[in-house]
C-alpha cells in the first residue's frame, strides 16, 4: 500500500472490467471454511476472525468471510508482482468472482520496473447498471517485495473486503455500474516514486483516459490497510471533499464516529492517477494507527494475520456498502 506523502510520492498501470449477473453465492464456501479453520488454529481464537459482528449488523457484510479471504491470501505466501504466488492469487480472485456471478474482466500488461520487466494484471468485477456512470471500488492485491513479507493487512485486508463486497454486489444491478477493481503493482519494487509504484492504477487510469471512460466515473473509493486493530481512519487530504464527507457522514450515521475520525492524513496511493484526471476520489486507509507514528508493522515481516481484525474489515465493508447505496441514489 500507499505512502505517507510527507515521506514521498508517485505513480503507473492497466484495466479490466466486468459485469455481473445474478447468481447465488456459496460456490467458494468449502475452501473458505477450511481456510478459516486453519486460520483460527494458527492464530488463536481471539485473533482468528472471532471478533466479527454478525453480518446482519453490518448490512449483510460478513466480517468472518472477509477475514477468511485474508487468511487464504496469506496462505499463498509473499505475493509480489510477477511472482508465482501472485499468479495463484490472481487465479483465486478470478475464480471467486466468477463463483459470485460477477462478470470478470482482466487487463494483463507489462511494466518496466527497477527489477526488470514484470507481467502484471488488473482484475475487475463489473456490476451492471441502468444509467451511464461508473462507481469504482478498488484495492491493490500485490504485496511488497520483501523477504518473509506476507502482507496480511497490506494488502490482504482490503482485498478480503473487496471480495466480500463483490459477493454481495455482483447479483445486484444498480442505477450505475459498479467496478470492483483489484490492482496489481501498487507497491514500489525498490523505492516509492512516481515511476516505481502504482503500476496497476496508472495503467487503468491511462486506459480509461484513452477510451473516454474517465468522465463516466462518478466516484472512486479506495481501501488499503483496513484490518488494523482498532481501526482509525483519517480523512486523506488529497481526496475529494464531497466524497470524503459522504463516506465519513455515512460512517457516523452507522455509529462508527470513533473509527472515521475528523483528523487528516496525506497519503500517496492508487487514487492518485484518477485524482490527476479530476475523478472524485476517497482513500480509506489506516497508516497512523498508533499515537505519534506510523503503523508499527507497516512494510515489515510483522504484517501477519494476527494483526488483522475481522471487526475492522466488517466496519469498512459496511461503510462501503452504505456509501455505494448513497452514490447510487445521487
Ligand atoms: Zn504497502
Amino acid at each position: 500500500m500507499a505512502f505517507p506523502s510527507r515521506l514521498l510520492t508517485v505513480l503507473v498501470c492497466a484495466v479490466v472490467l466486468a459485469g455481473c449477473k445474478a447468481k447465488a453465492d456459496g460456490s467458494g464456501d468449502a475452501a473458505l471454511t477450511s481456510t478459516a479453520a486453519v486460520a483460527s488454529q494458527s492464530v488463536g481464537s481471539k485473533q482468528g476472525g472471532d471478533d466479527a459482528p454478525p453480518a446482519e449488523k453490518t448490512g449483510g457484510f460478513d466480517g468472518k468471510r472477509a477475514f477468511a479471504q485474508v487468511a487464504k491470501q496469506v496462505g499463498f505466501g509473499p505475493r509480489p508482482s510477477g511472482s508465482a504466488a501472485i499468479g495463484q492469487l490472481q487465479e483465486y480472485i478470478q475464480n471467486e468472482l466468477t463463483s459470485y456471478g460477477c462478470k470478470v474482466d482482466t487487463d494483463s500488461f507489462t511494466a518496466d520496473t527497477p527489477v526488470g520487466r514484470l507481467l502484471m494484471k488488473n482484475i475487475v468485477a463489473n456490476v451492471l447498471g441502468d444509467k451511464p456512470g461508473i462507481i469504482i471500488l478498488a484495492t491493490h492485491y500485490d504485496t511488497k517485495l520483501m523477504q518473509n513479507f506476507v502482507g496480511a493487512d497490506d494488502a490482504g485486508s482490503s482485498t478480503g473486503v473487496m471480495l466480500e463486497l463483490a459477493r454481495l454486489l455482483c447479483s445486484k444491478r444498480g442505477a450505475y455500474q459498479v467496478w470492483i477493481t483489484f490492482f496489481d503493482g501498487e507497491e514500489a519494487m525498490k523505492e516509492w516514486s512516481d515511476a516505481d509504484s502504482r503500476y496497476g492504477s496508472r495503467q487503468m487510469a491511462a486506459k480509461m483516459g484513452m477510451s473516454g471512460d474517465i468522465p463516466k466515473i462518478k466516484a472512486f473509493l479506495l481501501a488499503d490497510i483496513v484490518g488494523t486493530r482498532p481501526p482509525r481512519f483519517k480523512r486523506e487530504s488529497d481526496s475529494t471533499n464531497w466524497l470524503v464527507d459522504l463516506v465519513w457522514g455515512t460512517a457516523k450515521r452507522l455509529g462508527y464516529g470513533d473509527v472515521f475520525l475528523d483528523k487528516s492524513l496525506e497519503v500517496s496511493d492508487d487514487h492518485d492517477p484518477f485524482l490527476k484526471r479530476k475523478v472524485p476520489c476517497v482513500d480509506v486507509i489506516d497508516l497512523e494507527n498508533y499515537p505519534g507514528g506510523n503503523l508499527y508493522y507497516w512494510h515489515t515481516p510483522e504484517d501477519t494475520l494476527d494483526k488483522v481484525s475481522a471487526r475492522s474489515l466488517a466496519i469498512t465493508g459496511h461503510v462501503f456498502l452504505e456509501s455505494v447505496k448513497q452514490l447510487q441514489s445521487k
